[in-house]
């Protein structure tokens, strides 16, 4: 049996890696000539912990992540609102908190584990085109394989070549990430390690990752980003004012969309992470249901007892989860952060109280923010 994983990235090394431990001969062959090192999604959920722990990878990443045990919501003009308490899930997860490790730092956990499993990973091996039997074709040849995890990212060159549309929508205004050498502990004492806050206009994100603070904010559609950028400080100083500039060690802008392929699956050809799906950052779901995507097809294409069908089968379920779950919570956390009614605002506020003060509520609701609720036994 033999498996090219296309791209290089935390979903199709996940696949890379979980295919080597159950013995399937993989190449994994990435465009790039070394490991994308952008700032990007930063968090782990408790069943991607479990997958890291099943990949024999966890140890690093709980030495090199930060816990986070706990998350919070907070109304810009009120403050801490609710925190809610991933303790809650001891009994549902051997790993009852989030880690917060940026995908550049697990990239290289997974990568060294890969090299070290004896796996092939080749850099600067753009993919072209592939073809449903299997084929797949790079600049420089031509290679065959059983079955092609499809893992080059939300420009995916194989979605393009298999001619899948990826149906879906983008978001009006930007999404601006600045990450901080600020420690905001000392200018909002009670922060948690992640808090999302509600207004009508400047909703935004605030976490924290091993190495810095992280800022997230909405940003006009239709602006030039250095206007942006002239204008941040002001906006981080009306969050929390040090009394002299940010110290910023970062800055993205980029544009977010809601978009899932039209398949997952062509013949022989998977996708996943966000060749099949994108989605907002709020809740991080993205990269962690990549994985979960990854784990799935590795179980489903190395089980001996499994045929094509079963292969396909997996492929159409992380399809349902990416539409039925991953899209609608990502997209009910913009609706509420971003909530313009007043009457609304203080009804999502005044439910975060009530469910964190409910042990029941909050379990509930935990499972569903951590995708714990998201992962049939299956897959
Ligand atoms: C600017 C930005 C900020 C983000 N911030 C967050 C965040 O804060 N929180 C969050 O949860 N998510 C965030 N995301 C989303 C998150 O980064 C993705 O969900 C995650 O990276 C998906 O992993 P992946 O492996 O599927 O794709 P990628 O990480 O994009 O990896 C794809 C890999 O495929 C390679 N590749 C591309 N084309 C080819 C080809 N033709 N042949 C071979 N290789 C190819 C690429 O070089 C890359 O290494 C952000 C995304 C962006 C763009």
């Amino acid at each position: 049996m033999k498996v090219i994983v296309v791209g290089a990235g935390p979903v199709g090394l996940a696949a890379a890696l979980a295919l080597l431990r159950r013995g399937v001969d993989v190449l994994v062959l990435e465009a790039g000539e070394s490991l994308a090192a952008e700032s990007r999604a930063s968090t782990l959920h408790p069943p991607t912990l479990e997958i890291l722990d099943e990949l024999g990878v966890i140890e690093d990443v709980l030495r090199r992540g930060l816990r986070a045990p706990t998350f919070a919501y907070r109304d810009r003009a009120e403050g801490h609102v609710a925190t809610l308490d991933l303790g809650l899930l001891a009994g549902d997860t051997r790993y009852p908190f989030r880690v917060q490790l940026e995908q550049s730092k697990l990239t290289p956990i997974l990568l060294g584990a890969i090299l070290q499993a004896g796996g092939d990973v080749r850099f600067g091996r753009p993919v072209t085109a592939v073809e449903t039997t299997g084929t797949v074709h790079t600049g420089t040849g031509t290679h065959h394989a059983d079955w092609v995890v499809a893992a080059d990212g939300a420009h995916s060159a194989v979605r393009r070549s298999l001619g899948l549309p990826f149906e879906g929508m983008t978001y009006a205004e930007r999404f601006l990430v600045a990450s901080t050498d600020e420690d905001l502990t000392e200018m909002l004492p009670d922060l948690a390690a992640v808090n999302y806050v509600f207004d009508p206009v400047d909703w935004s994100v605030l976490l924290r990752t091993p190495d810095h603070w992280r800022v997230l904010l909405p940003t006009p559609g239709d602006t030039e980003d250095d206007a942006e950028l002239s204008r941040m400080d002001g906006r981080l100083r009306s969050i929390a004012d040090p009394g002299r500039p940010w110290r910023i060690a970062h800055t993205t802008i980029y544009r977010v969309h809601q978009r899932v392929a039209a398949d997952f699956r062509a013949g022989r050809v998977l996708l996943a992470g966000d060749a099949a799906h994108v989605n907002n950052p709020l809740g991080g779901l993205g990269m962690n249901s990549g994985i979960h995507d990854a784990m799935a097809y590795a179980r489903a294409i190395a089980d001996p007892g499994a045929c094509g069908d079963d292969v396909f089968a997996a492929a159409d379920r992380r399809r349902k989860t990416a539409l039925d779950y991953v899209q609608t919570v990502s997209h009910q956390n913009y609706q509420r952060l971003s909530a313009a009614d007043p009457g609304q605002r203080r009804a999502y506020l005044d439910e975060w109280r009530a469910v964190a003060a409910d042990p029941v509520r909050a379990r509930a609701s935990l499972l569903r923010s951590s995708m714990l609720a998201s992962m049939p036994a299956a897959s």
